[in-house]
């Protein structure tokens, strides 16, 4: 009696672990249909927020470059490059007439945990330091009187005034500095130099962001306002993007609830690296809930953030047959010991789950702007095709989540397949572009600086 007690206490355990991550599963379904039902609400919004500002969550941001890197380019230049709690720290020397980039440097310094919520002044003195020293190392000391151009590059939102100079809209990604200066627009402007049918750009790390270069004519609500070049590049703070076909789960709707910034960043708080561990948490945190799968340690699950996408991406990619590393990873962060070999599989579903549904949505984001620029195929000349031939379409993209996360690579490309079609899928390259953004703001400045 004892045993068949045990047996059947076992069973309704796993049947409650089963429902739990079946149900989660259900509710992030993402079917062609539904991609493309993204597909095409990122188009609506991309069209609203370039009508009027406010007029979608898509910000459809001005960046007033309205000129590429072209290769001719030559000299120094020096960019800086603020992401997350990193400022980076560039140096870029340039050959001109199409011999591309003869050398970089970078360095990168971590900025401290008081200056992230402090005041500006105090951030920008860091940073400034930051650079002024690199500069004096790499000239060995002869900075004064020598006039250095400079790129900057911000993993921000910022509504420019001009390509030189811009207004912080707010500090995302648990930033919290109350005054004023984006990133994937230096990873437009490398990925062009690099490869001139780059079109847009992409960032996918512990935040999401991509730009594209419009016709200055489609941007309704700066009519008028026509650029020598007839383009100009939007960054689209993409990761605010919301539409109703996006798959939301109830894990979703609360890590929402307890965020800083509720309501915004929506997209951001499915895809990016900032979040997808979080999530997982989540559902681990349930599970641990109607089950004593996880143990004594089910505790720690109830600690917003303890998961760290890498250490979650490092979990989905064991392959040992004992998921040893995921053993290793949870009694590391979580304190487990002896799990079972069944609920590291959960572990591994759910990770799984959640990031083949960020991938497939940001392949489904990516679609939207070709669509929005006519390079998705649909249809005619115009979409892609040149003579029933589909055109070559480049799309630069940076940051860990892809290059670092190759499951997150491999399903971002299948969902592009599965709504493209093979034949135009095969025309359209996500071309990783390394430091992209740092040596991007550099080639800007450069680009820039041969304009004046
Ligand atoms: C910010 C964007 C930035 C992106 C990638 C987002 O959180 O809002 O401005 O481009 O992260 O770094
Ligand atoms: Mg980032």
């Amino acid at each position: 009696a004892a045993l068949v007690g045990r047996r059947a206490r076992s069973w309704w355990r796993w049947a409650r672990v089963v429902g739990v991550v079946g149900q989660f599963e259900e509710d992030c379904v993402t079917p062609v249909w539904k991609l493309r039902q993204v597909v095409d609400a990122m188009v609506v919004e991309m069209h609203a927020g370039l009508a009027s500002d406010g007029g979608s969550k898509l910000k459809m941001l001005l960046t007033f470059v309205d000129t590429l890197p072209d290769g001719n380019e030559d000299g120094v230049y020096y960019a800086l490059d603020l992401r997350g709690t990193i400022c980076r720290v560039l140096k870029v020397q340039l050959g001109g007439s199409g011999s591309k980039i003869i050398n970089h440097k970078v360095e990168q310094q971590r900025i401290p945990e008081e200056l992230v919520s402090g005041t500006s002044e105090e951030l920008f003195d860091f940073i400034a330091l930051t650079l002024k020293e690199f500069i004096e190392r790499e000239e060995n000391g002869q900075v004064p009187g020598s006039k250095k151009e400079l790129g900057f590059t911000f993993s921000f939102p910022i509504r420019q005034l001009s390509v030189s100079s811009g207004v912080l809209i707010k500090w995302t990604k648990g930033f919290t500095i109350e005054d004023v200066v984006n990133d994937p627009v230096g990873t437009l402007a490398v990925g062009h130099y690099d490869d001139a049918d780059t079109v847009a750009a992409v960032i996918i790390g512990y935040g999401t962001n991509a730009c594209y270069v419009e016709r200055s004519d489609a941007i309704i609500k700066y009519q008028g306002l026509l650029t020598d070049s007839g383009f100009m590049i939007v960054n689209m703070e993409w990761g605010n993007f919301w539409s109703s076909h996006l798959p939301r789960t109830c894990y979703d709707i609360a890590l929402d609830d307890e965020s800083p910034n509720r309501n915004d960043q929506g997209y951001e708080k499915m895809i990016s690296g900032m979040y997808l561990g979080e999530i997982v948490r989540r559902v681990l945190h349930r599970i641990a809930e109607v089950s004593d799968i996880f143990g004594d340690s089910a505790h720690h699950l109830s600690v917003p953030f303890i998961l760290r996408t890498p250490l979650m991406a490092a979990m989905h990619e064991d392959d040992s047959p004992d998921l040893r590393e995921v053993g290793r990873i949870l009694e590391e962060s979580l304190q487990t010991s002896g799990l079972s070999l069944k609920a590291k599989m959960i572990v591994v579903r759910v990770c799984d789950v959640v990031t083949r549904r960020a991938a497939r949505l940001a392949a489904a984001g990516i679609i939207g702007i070709l669509k929005k620029i006519g390079r998705d195929g649909s249809g005619g000349v115009a979409s892609g095709r040149t003579k029933g031939k589909p055109r070559r379409t480049v799309v630069a993209i940076e940051r860990g989540l892809y290059t670092n996360y190759s499951m997150f690579r491999v399903y971002m490309n299948e969902a592009i397949t599965d709504i493209l079609g093979q034949e135009i899928a095969q025309n359209v390259v996500l071309r990783v572009s390394e430091d992209g953004a740092g040596i991007g703001a550099a080639l800007l400045a450069a680009a820039y600086s041969s304009k004046r």
